[in-house]
């Protein structure tokens, strides 16, 4: 068995059509700063996937994309709603005022990890004028923090919204790819098609090594992020690194492999602790994470068998994720082991 991993999917390794790229790309001297060949190349490739001509900046990670995209398409006394979870509120240690000195997060809660339609009044109520902020941008995840996933018509219908008051749509898309194949839908329909105007788009999750991509549809609403991500320590020197993993893992289809995958062994890890009538799934599992309640003693007997995951204090209970590269021997042997638990405990 490889890895007795379900603590996240960001500890999988590179998957192999990524790595390829990355060695490939080490051939000879080519401009810096994403002058190259294959950054030009992957920024194609990528307009290609979303089926439009949106601007593409490979930055380092999805924190960075995040806060660029709130920093380029706010102003300081304006905020960001977010629900909750997000994880630009909770995991990315204020980054958003950071890179953007002024801003203010606010929430609108929801069921599952998403946000409720026809939050914005309220908030924007409750700002009375000049003594608050002014909301100006929401940021919706997808798939979310608990691993469910906005319908392409629930993304519209939050776009719409922002839309009519004035206010700017980004999206999280750290896991984004495990949401179009969750739904069955085209990343454009998932972005762009359904009133997004800036995408954190996420690869690393799914199977590269490291950076991910801030996409712009709407180029009126992002000030001059050209010079913001050079401000900002996100443009890299030697770019291709970054960009040229991007190109075989879309054009072989590894990004949807990847993320079926991922996806599947959830599916059949969520079915099998289902059974348990001790375990208490606390989201619908839809994408490749499951949130559960377990007994006490049970996660201590399975971490001393070498397993390896962790509560997830800011959703409640534990939080058991599958990658990649999963297999199902691991999910079996895992389930034997909660077997083996409750066989001793009866
Ligand atoms: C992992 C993740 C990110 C990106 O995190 P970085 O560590 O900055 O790359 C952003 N949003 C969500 C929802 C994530 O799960």
């Amino acid at each position: 068995m490889k890895s007795k991993n379900f603590a996240s999917d960001n500890n999988a390794g590179i998957s192999p059509q990524a790595m390829r790229g990355l060695i490939e790309a080490n051939e000879g001297h080519v401009p810096a700063y994403g002058e190259d060949h294959q950054t030009t190349q992957a920024k194609e490739v990528i307009q290609q996937w979303l089926e439009t001509r949106a601007d593409v900046y490979f930055v380092t990670g999805g924190t960075a994309a995040n806060c660029l995209s709130i920093a380029s398409s706010i102003r300081s006394y304006q905020s960001v709603v977010c629900h909750p979870f997000a994880h630009i509120e909770n995991d990315e240690c204020h980054a958003p005022s950071f890179f953007k000195a002024g801003v203010q997060l606010r929430f609108a809660d929801g069921p599952n990890g998403k946000m409720k339609l026809g939050s914005l009044d309220g908030i924007i109520e409750s700002s009375h004028g000049v003594h608050g902020t002014l909301p100006g941008l929401i940021s919706i995840t997808q798939c979310t923090e608990v691993g469910t996933c906005y319908t392409p018509n629930e993304i519209k219908a939050l776009s719409n919204e922002a839309h009519q008051k004035g206010m700017h749509v980004h999206m999280d898309g750290a896991r984004f790819s495990n949401a179009c194949i969750s739904l069955a839908a085209s990343p454009a329909e998932l972005s762009w098609r359904s009133g997004v105007d800036l995408l954190s788009l996420g690869g690393v999750k799914n199977g590269l090594g490291f950076g991910e991509v801030l996409v712009v549809f709407n180029k009126e609403v992002s000030d001059r992020l050209d010079y913001r991500v050079k401000q900002s320590g996100q443009l890299m020197s030697k770019m291709r690194f970054l960009s040229a993993p991007w190109i075989g893992y879309l054009e072989s289809g590894e990004w949807k492999s990847n993320a079926q995958n991922a996806n599947e062994m959830a599916m059949i890890f969520s079915e099998k602790m289902d059974r348990f009538d001790f375990i208490k799934i606390l989201y619908p599992v839809e994408t490749n994470a499951i949130f559960c309640e377990m007994p006490e003693g049970l996660p201590e007997y399975l971490e001393k068998q070498g397993w390896n995951f962790y509560p997830f204090n800011k959703v409640g209970g534990w939080r058991l994720m599958t990658s990649w590269d999963s297999q199902i021997d691991e999910i079996e042997a895992f389930v034997q082991d909660v077997e083996f638990w409750a066989h001793k405990m009866s």
